[in-house]
């Protein structure tokens, strides 16, 4: 294997902000790269930026919420909040069923894959 280049400005901004958010929001990744096979695996689009590196998925930690002794329940922050946040990465936030996603706004480049 060759050495790797470093990554394009456009996935440090990504990485950087998705550090960020799971920083803030107790977030943890459950997808970044994907190979064709697991992306067609999970349903994702034939085209998705997963296959480039240029997005990722993140959960959330639930949390205690007053009102229901403690108990912890699902959370996510704010769509408008994150969305606001992201932008200033040039970085889209979806909000899908069971995670949220975060992609580069355009595609790098280069491309990794
Ligand atoms: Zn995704």
């Amino acid at each position: 294997m060759k050495a790797m280049h470093r990554l394009a400005p456009d996935i440090v901004d990504l990485l950087t902000c998705i550090v960020r958010v799971c920083s803030a929001y107790q977030g943890s990744v459950i997808s970044w790269c994907r190979s064709r096979r697991t992306n067609k695996d999970v349903g994702g689009h034939h085209a998705s930026k997963h296959l480039c590196a240029c997005a990722c998925d993140v959960v959330y930690d639930p949390r205690p919420r007053l009102g229901n002794g403690g108990k912890p329940e699902p959370y996510r922050p704010p769509l408008s909040l994150l969305q606001a946040e992201c932008a200033l990465y040039n970085v889209k936030v979806i909000r899908e069923h069971g995670h949220d996603h975060f992609e580069c706004s355009q595609l790098p480049l280069r491309m990794y894959f």
